[in-house]
């Protein structure tokens, strides 16, 4: 909090489109997408229309005995465009909360139907869900955590698939992203045997690890993990609060797995020495919607928050099965019903931007536009793989992230009192772009609506950044 003393924090009077100007006239360009919840650039027209349109009909109302037609319209439009057999929603406020909502109906389904005993948690290390208590017991990142483990329940945690070469155990020369997401899966595996009678879920973040410093894994995984999920009678709980809405190059990471809609360039493996193709990145091995012999992939939960509004208001929602609801639905002295209720759940505000921000994507393919842009970033920052003090540049779709190390052939990163990151901020800032660094990762997760030259701008920010926080 000292930090403030050298560093004053930065007031910020509007904001247009994906920039943000403060009170002394100066502007910055978000390239953070003001904490990933941001899409189509601050104040877009068309969801400041739908937002004004509805504060001129309804502002707020209770979501208990009560609905409201944004409410039900964006209930359908998110099952129109989940994974299938997500038909059901439950509304939160924030994603924390939908993390809460997640577990608690999880363990509650196994209570209502006979298997009161599952009670616990799998989670992968370096996640990340969420901070409040529930939700900060099941993220496996100790900057977030140690303070309040003493207050906190204790869920399975496993080594997380992370592909990066600094990762505890992590992949080996060589090792493809896959190979060494499949070698990782035995740990899940092993954790199901012993645990699955106590278990309630998994809850993992699909192919990126956000808060954990944007570290990525191969979709195999996650297909392993959902066939191991049912042989096992445990649910899975995807989190998709960071990837959702078009981040990783899919509508949703899931989409990755199999049952993909497009192909898409947005995965990038560097260093992969196994020549197979790098664009299509994951696919081959997977199946594809259409070959008519795999089910496309499905969680049992999905959460969803930050992009949901397209970064004007806070709002979440998981999605959920037919059957899941059919456990709670009964009459009322059979208490089984599911008691969650925040005093602004289902805001139809918040829902009005939400359907605003679903339109706008019906209205252009912006995961093509955001191949080009994807495509653009990598080809701006690819050539940082080459750097002495550059461990790993990744990219999954509009997350691209720059793994600073001291000596990145010894696994060996740079202490984190030394702040490397800290200083590319401060270059950003300097430079007018903001860029906020997870210790030693300088990542890049812009609104969508970046111009070429604005998406030119950022790298090139980025990259002298890192020269600079790397020259001593
Ligand atoms: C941000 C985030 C959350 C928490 O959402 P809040 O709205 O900040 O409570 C949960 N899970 C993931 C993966 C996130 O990135």
């Amino acid at each position: 909090m000292k930090d403030h003393e050298w560093l004053p924090l930065i007031p910020i009077r509007g904001a247009q489109g994906a920039w943000l100007e403060d009170h002394d006239g100066r502007r910055y360009l978000d390239a953070v997408s003001s904490w990933w919840t941001n899409l189509f650039g601050h104040r877009h027209p068309h969801i400041v229309a739908r937002l004004k349109a509805q504060l001129e009909v309804l502002d707020h109302v209770i979501f208990a005995g009560f609905t409201h037609e944004p409410a039900v319209q964006l209930a359908e439009k998110l099952c129109a465009l989940a994974p299938p057999g997500l038909t059901r929603v439950f509304y939160a406020d924030i994603g924390s909360a939908a993390v809460e909502v997640a577990l608690k109906m999880s363990h509650h389904y196994w209570r209502n139907t006979g298997q009161p005993q599952k009670t616990r948690f799998i989670a992968l290390a370096n996640g990340y869900h969420g901070e409040t208590l529930g939700a900060l017991a099941v993220g496996g990142t100790g900057l977030y955590r140690d303070a309040y483990t003493p207050l906190l329940m204790q869920p399975i945690f496993v080594p997380s698939p992370d592909c990066c070469p600094l990762a505890p155990d992590g992949r080996g020369p060589g090792e493809s992203w896959e190979a060494y997401s499949r070698r990782r899966f035995a740990d899940l595996e092993r954790a199901l045997e012993r645990h699955a009678h106590e278990t309630a879920a998994v809850i993992v973040e699909p192919l990126v690890q956000c808060a954990g410093g944007m570290r990525m894994y191969h979709p195999v995984y996650l297909k392993l993990l959902r066939a191991a999920c049912d042989r096992h009678g445990v649910h899975l709980i995807v989190d998709e609060i960071a990837t959702g809405f078009g981040r990783t190059g899919k509508m949703f990471a899931c989409e990755w797995v199999s049952g993909s809609r497009s192909p898409s360039a947005a995965r990038r493996e560097p260093e992969r020495p196994d020549g197979d193709d790098r664009a299509g990145g994951a696919q081959p091995a997977l199946g594809r919607a259409g070959d008519g012999n795999e089910k496309p992939f499905s969680p049992d939960f999905m959460c969803v928050s930050k992009g949901l509004t397209g970064g004007t208001l806070p709002l979440a929602a998981v999605l959920t099965r037919e059957a899941i609801y059919q456990a709670f639905y009964d009459d009322y002295a059979a208490y089984k019903a599911f008691l969650h209720s925040h005093s602004y759940t289902g805001n139809p505000l918040a829902c009005a931007a939400a359907l605003a921000t679903l339109e706008l994507f019906a209205q252009e393919d912006w995961l093509a536009r955001n191949r080009e842009t994807a495509r653009r970033m990598w080809d701006a920052m690819a050539p940082l793989s080459g750097h002495p003090h550059v461990a790993e540049v990744r990219q999954q779709g509009m997350i691209l992230a720059v793994e600073l190390a001291q000596h990145p052939a010894a696994r060996q990163p740079y202490p984190a009192q030394e702040r490397r990151g800290l200083r590319v901020y401060q270059y950003g800032l300097e430079r007018g772009v903001l860029l906020r660094p997870l210790g030693n990762v300088v990542y890049l997760m812009p609104p969508y609506v970046l111009t070429p030259e604005e998406v030119d701008l950022m790298c090139r920010t980025a990259s002298e950044g890192i020269e600079r926080a790397t020259a001593d």
